[in-house]
């Protein structure tokens, strides 16, 4: 269902933590919050959600606003980054407690988590108690908890930041299979750039309770609008050069623009570690250090002032101080 937020203010007593915030949801869509820590992530969720509610502006879901709408029955998921599972109830007991509550019958609740347990993989779990799963299980039954009414939106609120890395992986493409299994729209929220930029649709970059920028993985990535997003979102190499008739001219050579040139100052060219490889012809810059992770290679080489960070898919190094060239 399509979410949109329009000028939403929210405030804690006097404090205003989001400020006039303009956001679109697309249904079907996998949406980020990306921001540091303190931004205002957390609090729009709980905005969305209901549970907090001293705000001016607008909440639409589906085209109606939900400001009348108590928080249980907005019909909205939400997944937080602890499971929060009741410790005294099975796995079973945990899932069925919405549904019971909602007077649904025994014979339909059974359906209905046979259906989950298999699509998030905790099948044969059922009887365990919370204490008896790993922290990725225990978040696998709180997801399959957020899902059990059939909501169609599901908030998740920094849900793998406590998991090991190749855990959080997998959770992450566990999360994208349901999307896309249950056709779900997703609000995300992260501090985590890569785990923004490989699960996204869409990522809204949120700085200290405004949105500094919104736009596909790649966007955000390539064409950041400000020098710190830039850094924000990975390694940056800042290339200096000029502009003259839709051309920029650096020390790697000519690249066309269409950037004014601006009298008053240098332009840099953006090139991210992927956009560079290295020429063993050339003799232009000295290798300072050059590690291989996986299948990768990640070289630096310098020349006077400028530094380069250069990843290539190759499985080789380079030894220090060797001469090569960049393109
Ligand atoms: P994030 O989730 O991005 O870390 P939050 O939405 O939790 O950020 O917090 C945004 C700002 O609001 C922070 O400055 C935080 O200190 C403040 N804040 C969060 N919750 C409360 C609260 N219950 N009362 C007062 N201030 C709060
Ligand atoms: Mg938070």
């Amino acid at each position: 269902m399509d979410l949109q937020m329009n000028q939403l203010t929210v405030n804690y007593s006097k404090t205003e933590v989001i400020k006039d915030l303009n956001v679109q949801v697309k249904d079907g869509d996998f949406f980020t919050i990306l921001g540091q820590s303190g931004s205002g992530k957390s609090t729009i969720l709980k905005s969305i959600a209901g549970l907090h509610k001293s705000h001016s502006g607008e909440i639409l879901l589906g085209g109606s606003s939900l400001t009348h709408i108590p928080a249980e029955e907005r019909h909205i998921g939400y997944v937080f980054q602890k499971p929060l599972l009741f410790p005294h109830l099975t796995v079973y007991e945990n899932i069925a407690f919405g549904p019971e509550v909602h007077g649904w019958k025994k014979d339909k609740i059974q359906r209905q988590i046979k259906k989950l347990v298999k699509l998030v993989k905790i099948e044969g779990l059922e009887d365990r108690m919370p204490s008896q799963l790993s922290g990725g299980q225990q978040q696998r039954v709180a997801i399959a908890r957020s899902l059990v009414l059939d909501h169609k939106l599901l908030l998740m609120d920094e849900p793998f930041s406590s998991l090991d890395p190749s855990l959080r992986e997998e959770m992450g493409q566990l999360v994208k299979d349901l999307q896309k299994q249950l056709n779900l729209t997703i609000i995300f929220v992260t501090h985590d750039v890569e785990e923004a930029l490989t699960l996204s649709d869409k990522i809204s970059f949120l700085t200290q309770g405004h949105i500094l920028q919104s736009g596909t993985p790649k966007d955000m990535y390539n064409h950041p609008s400000t020098k710190d997003l830039a850094e924000f979102m990975g390694k940056a190499n800042w290339l200096a050069g000029q502009i003259k008739e839709n051309k920029f001219t650096s020390i790697l050579g000519e690249v066309p623009t269409e950037v004014k040139p601006e009298s008053s100052s240098t332009p840099y060219q953006l090139l991210r570690p992927h956009d560079l490889s290295i020429d063993l012809k050339g003799t232009d810059f000295i290798v300072k250090s050059s590690q291989r992770t996986g299948k990768e290679t990640t070289t630096i080489v310098h020349k006077d002032n400028l530094e380069l960070t250069i990843t290539e898919l190759k499985d080789q190094e380079y030894r220090t101080g060797t001469t090569v060239g960049v393109t």
